[in-house]
């Protein structure tokens, strides 16, 4: 079973006990964010009300921890992904009047529907994170429950689903993805606050979540739930509901779910606070680890030394790098182009984003990922390279955070060390794997930098090995080597330094 019972990070500006910032590398910034609330299970989110004051509320972390399905890489770009979706109102709380059938048929399918700053509807933004091949279309009814909506179990989603069955037929093989005979996922949108904001509006409501679910006759795995409305009334946008698809895609929750910790990538990403970006609206790209795991976009693997120019923006290209742990196939960093363009347009910062992931199949499909605070499974590099503890005495003192005018979250942002400024002072990142990499540039929001094989120039060439690659000094591909000093990789993956 999945699970879910919470992902709300701190992404508050004025209450902050402890924050924690990751890295973003940059030419120009290097930008800090916290990456979560402290202390109890409590954290807090913050958005702007229409008169332009910053509302908080506090929300929790559950520790449920269920099996996530196995995340499948043979999608069909001719297939239109179906699901059934509920929307469901309560005995005793309907749906605001702007908030009818039409709204939500438009928010989830209308191609380039989105009120906020995103790029469009819950079918397009899928759409965009698969490149093409994840094609979905929704059937939206409206069904009430006899429940209240202080409720604590899923008996009203039950019979949201039982009744809807006057409407759908769920043995429907367009709602079967996975062709097991069951309908892969309901999607269930409940009318109000979610329970998971703390405020005096909402306690005791239901919680967005992710669960499978077994109801007898009825051909369905799984349902997936959000709720209508933030705590001042405006829609939750679509946010939340890609959060909760993307549990039935299998894609674990990236922040702590043992209650008490930090969050660890917050608004960088959909499957931690970045559900919440431009309020809900404008989600962030699925990191290039993520398309991994569902076979929609693929990182080139960096081995021999070069001088790379011009990496494209990730947003549109899913261009990534990869950097593979020699002694360890499922340890890398990855290497993306994070700007603020397209879905990555409320991005807290933008420039060359590095993540360390150490994948393990068991801890993604437990919804572990960053369970064990000593030993994060996937977390970003940090610019400045201090511990957390250090940082928040210095973000105490120093720091004030806020929201920029556009509503991106930009706490922390600050310059750090090591980093490159307008004057070009060169940035180094710390050794990846014996590697390195210099040189970094932001030019118009394109990234240049220069990558160091660890045997770049010291190791010795076994008599097999065939030369597969030549580079030039400045670490350019080229085809022919002429006279003069050139670099060679070979089959075996060394690369040497070689004067002819
Ligand atoms: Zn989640």
């Amino acid at each position: 079973m999945m699970i879910e019972r919470l992902f709300f990070s701190d992404l508050s500006k004025e209450i902050r006990g402890k924050a924690l910032m990751c890295v973003l590398w940059c030419s120009l910034f290097a930008f800090l964010f916290p990456l979560s609330a402290y202390a109890s299970s409590v954290r807090l989110k913050s958005y702007r009300m229409s008169d332009g004051t910053v509302h908080t509320f506090k929300t929790r972390s559950a520790g449920a921890r269920r099996v996530l399905p196995r995340t499948r890489k043979d999608w069909d770009s001719e297939r239109i992904y179906k699901a059934p979706v509920i929307l469901m109102s309560y005995s005793d709380r309907d749906f605001l009047p702007e908030h009818d059938l039409q709204f939500y048929k438009d928010m989830l399918g209308k191609k380039g529907f989105n009120p906020g700053c995103g790029q469009g509807c819950v079918a397009d933004y899928f759409r965009d994170q698969s490149l093409g091949k994840f094609n979905l279309e929704f059937d939206v009814v409206s069904v009430k429950t006899t429940y209240g909506c202080k409720i604590t179990t899923n008996s009203a989603i039950r019979e949201a689903i039982i009744k809807a069955a006057e409407y759908f037929d769920y043995s429907d093989s367009d709602y079967d993805w996975d062709g097991n005979g069951e309908a892969d996922v309901v999607i269930v949108i409940f009318a109000g606050y979610g329970g998971n904001q703390i405020d005096d509006l909402s306690v005791g409501c239901y919680w967005p979540e992710t669960d499978y679910i077994y109801i007898n006759d009825l051909p369905v795995e799984a349902y997936s739930c959000s709720n209508e409305i933030w705590v001042n009334d405006a829609s939750i946008g679509i946010g939340t509901l890609c959060h909760e698809l993307s549990h039935i895609l299998g894609l674990p929750d990236l922040y702590p779910k043992m209650g008490d910790d930090f969050s660890v990538v917050d608004e960088w990403d959909l499957m931690d606070g970045g559900c919440f970006s431009g309020d809900g609206w404008c989600p962030p790209n699925f990191s290039i680890q993520e398309r991994e795991l569902l076979g929609w976009a693929t990182a080139e693997t960096l081995e021999a030394s070069q001088y790379i120019a011009d990496m494209p923006v990730y947003d549109g290209s899913a261009k990534a790098y990869k950097i593979v742990n020699p002694s360890n196939p499922n340890e890398c960093y990855y290497i993306e182009n994070r700007q603020w363009e397209g879905w990555d347009y409320m991005l807290p910062g933008h420039g060359m984003l590095i993540t360390h992931v150490n994948y393990s199949s068991s801890a993604w499909r437990s919804n572990i990922v960053n369970g064990d605070t000593s030993n994060r499974r996937y977390d970003y590099l940090h610019a400045d390279g201090i511990t957390f503890n250090e940082y928040y005495e210095y973000y105490n003192d120093v720091v004030a955070s806020s929201y920029g005018e556009d509503g991106r979250n930009l706490r922390l942002r600050t310059t750090a060390y090591p980093y490159t400024n307008d004057e070009g002072v060169e940035s180094t990142i710390p050794s990846l794997f014996g590697t390195t990499i210099t040189d970094l540039t932001e030019n118009d929001r394109l990234l240049s930098f220069r990558f160091r094989d660890a045997a770049d120039g010291i190791s010795t060439v076994s008599s097999d090995a065939e030369p597969v690659a030549y580079f030039d000094i400045q670490g350019r591909r080229i085809s022919e080597p002429g006279k003069g000093m050139f670099i060679v990789k070979y089959s075996n993956g060394i690369t040497k330094k070689i004067i002819r």
